[in-house]
């Protein structure tokens, strides 16, 4: 349950969001909260941030997690949770879950932050208007949160499973993909509120294995750390999905999602991108 009792204005809360029924390949992901912190506090690294920032001394917490009484009401539940945090901090990091959780957190966001920018580091567009009728499912979370005018820019990073329909939705909702067959990194140019929705099936799968859907050509943990500290704008909130520990026995993936999560945390807290 979560538990924001303490939680102090300028702390940035972090919540865990165990759900994983709207994935359509492999559940697994809702085990992902709980592993994600252990890997966090884990003994074999410290809580340092690359950028200089101690995670130890403060300036977060986490909640605990969302509890989900009823399936059929899991997205209300999720967009109350973030809604009410909002009451106490104005920015949230979410560990999820399934992809399908970004819909309701942005619901939330769209409230509190008009004229956001979402940055989506993902191999897939999650652009699909539903998949198999499912208009709910992971793979289209952001056609529901364009449809909804949720946020005043979106930017993909990471793309290489474009469809064709996907490729019809991306230019109806004005947003900005970037394909990993397009070469190096552009500059993104972000200002004003940023959110960042960070799949974990961004990485290659040779950096991060434990996702549900493998897809080869992506970025490697560098890359991604790259973005996430030199991100320009102000970096608001963050949710880190699609982390599958059912196909991470060794719990390498599970280091690599608690580094990012140090590293958006970094950022976050110092709130300016590293210099180079
Ligand atoms: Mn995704
Ligand atoms: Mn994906």
């Amino acid at each position: 349950m979560v538990n924001s009792k303490e939680l102090q204005s300028d702390q940035i809360a972090v919540v865990g969001i165990p759900f994983d029924k709207q994935s359509s390949y492999l559940r697994g992901p809702a085990l992902a909260p709980v592993r994600i912190r252990e890997s966090l506090s884990c003994d074999s690294a410290n809580m340092w941030t690359e950028n200089d920032i101690d995670l130890a001394a403060g300036g977060w917490q986490d909640v605990g997690d969302v509890t989900f009484l009823d399936d059929e009401k899991a997205f209300e539940t999720i967009e109350a949770t973030i809604t009410a945090l909002f009451q106490k901090t104005q920015r949230v990091i979410s560990l999820g879950g399934d992809h399908s959780i970004a819909y309701p957190i942005m619901r939330a966001y769209a409230k509190a932050y008009p004229d956001l920018t979402i940055l989506q580091l993902d191999a897939h567009p999650d652009l699909y208007d539903h998949l198999d009728g499912n208009r709910h499912s992971h793979a289209c979370p952001f056609a529901r949160i364009m449809e909804e005018k949720l946020a005043a820019r979106m930017v993909q990073v990471g793309i290489r499973t474009i469809t064709g329909h996907q490729r019809e939705q991306a230019q109806r909702f004005g947003v900005e993909v970037h394909e990993m067959s397009a070469g190096p990194l552009p500059d993104l140019r972000l200002s004003g509120p940023v959110y960042l929705s960070l799949d974990m099936d961004c990485l290659d799968p040779a950096f991060a294995p434990g996702v549900s859907h493998f897809e080869p050509g992506g970025m490697s943990t560098r890359e991604v750390l790259h973005i996430i500290q030199r991100l320009e704008g102000n970096l608001v909130g963050a949710d880190l999905v699609e982390y599958n520990p059912q196909r991470d026995p060794n719990g390498m993936t599970g280091m690599v999602a608690a580094k990012l999560l140090k590293e958006i945390l970094g950022r976050m807290i110092a709130n300016k991108p590293m210099e180079d």
